[in-house]
């Protein structure tokens, strides 16, 4: 796999299957978005049908080439931006895997499998299962608990981790505290990159340090969130930063901190308990798989508060 930076540990035993001619018929890569399980899913496509080598691809026969572009008659991705995969999708891929006129191996690609609604995936299930001769299916997944059971449960996983930030850095440009908020992820990364960040990892500051502080009454910290509520991803890297800010916080005295240059700011909110801090770690947590599941963002924000509030500041409950 060569040109994929990082995941060695994955890398190392897609190539010993692929030396042994044991690639499973069916595997799941699941890890943190944007650390190029996509890519590595399309590289393990190359090398199954690149006709010169059988253990890795070469990149330069026609076959490789053919992959590299995208028009590879045996290579069949299913990647959308729309929020399911439907049906007729499906249909239309059970009706190219069963054309006769290719004879070669096969190699489906799913991205985000999580899409697959339950009508399609149940649709797939056999093929999956019992895939004809020479064809491999590689599903691949952010949100593995959205994955249909029966599914899962006919994939071999592959676990990936987060990019270290050296390859990250490679692949994006990333340097300093963008390198160091975006957990190994190259989408994240390239977020962080945009422009509006550093106002956002401000405002995250400022909202996280008057909670912390009580410093504002609740209708003006919602106030000054209100924007970001207006915006899923805005509000993503909002709580992110918050946990980031959180861990920095807490482990102040011997590790460096992700926002180092804000850290005289964050400073000023007294820590006090530190099992304080990691209640509201789990709030935020929990506020963030809330998020993902589509609840109304102002309210989730308007909770969220109450509840960070009520355990930093007990002794104010009854004053919003
Ligand atoms: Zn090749």
């Amino acid at each position: 796999m060569k040109g994929i930076l990082g995941h060695d540990r994955v890398k190392q035993g897609l190539h010993q299957a692929l030396v042994k001619n044991q690639v499973p018929h069916a595997q799941l890569f699941l890890g943190p978005e944007g650390v190029g399980k996509f890519k590595m899913a399309l590289g393990l496509a190359q090398a199954l049908l690149c006709s010169e080598s059988h253990v890795d691809f070469c990149g330069l026969c026609s076959s490789c080439l053919q992959v590299q572009r995208g028009q590879h008659p045996g290579l069949l991705v299913v990647n959308t931006e729309n929020a399911q995969i439907k049906m007729e999708e499906a249909r239309e891929l059970l009706k190219k895997l069963h054309l006769r006129n290719w004879e070669g191996a096969r190699v489906v690609v799913i991205n985000d499998a999580h899409k697959l609604n339950l009508q399609a995936g149940n649709a797939l299930l056999k093929v999956i299962e019992e895939p004809p001769e020479k064809t491999y299916f590689v599903l691949v997944t952010s949100q593995p608990g959205k994955i249909l059971s029966t599914i899962r449960s006919r994939t071999q996983v592959v676990r990936f981790g987060p990019l270290e930030e050296k390859h990250l850095k490679t692949i994006t440009g990333a340097d300093g505290w963008v390198l160091s908020s975006a957990n190994g992820s190259v989408t994240r990364a390239e977020q962080l990159l945009q422009d509006e960040s550093d106002d956002n990892r401000k405002l995250a500051m400022h909202s996280l340090v008057d909670v912390l502080m009580a410093q504002k009454t609740y209708l003006q910290w919602v106030e000054g969130l209100q924007t970001i509520a207006k915006d899923k991803a805005q509000l993503e890297v909002i709580l992110e930063t918050w946990k980031q800010m959180l861990r920095d916080l807490r482990v102040q005295e011997y590790k460096p901190a992700h926002h180092s240059d804000l850290m005289v700011e964050l400073q000023q909110a007294p820590v006090g308990d530190l099992r304080k801090l990691d209640q509201v770690f789990q709030i935020i947590s929990y506020m963030q798989t809330q998020l993902l599941s589509n609840v109304d963002r102002q309210l989730l924000l308007e909770s969220g508060y109450l509840k960070m509030k009520s355990i930093i500041h007990p002794e104010q409950e009854s004053l919003i």
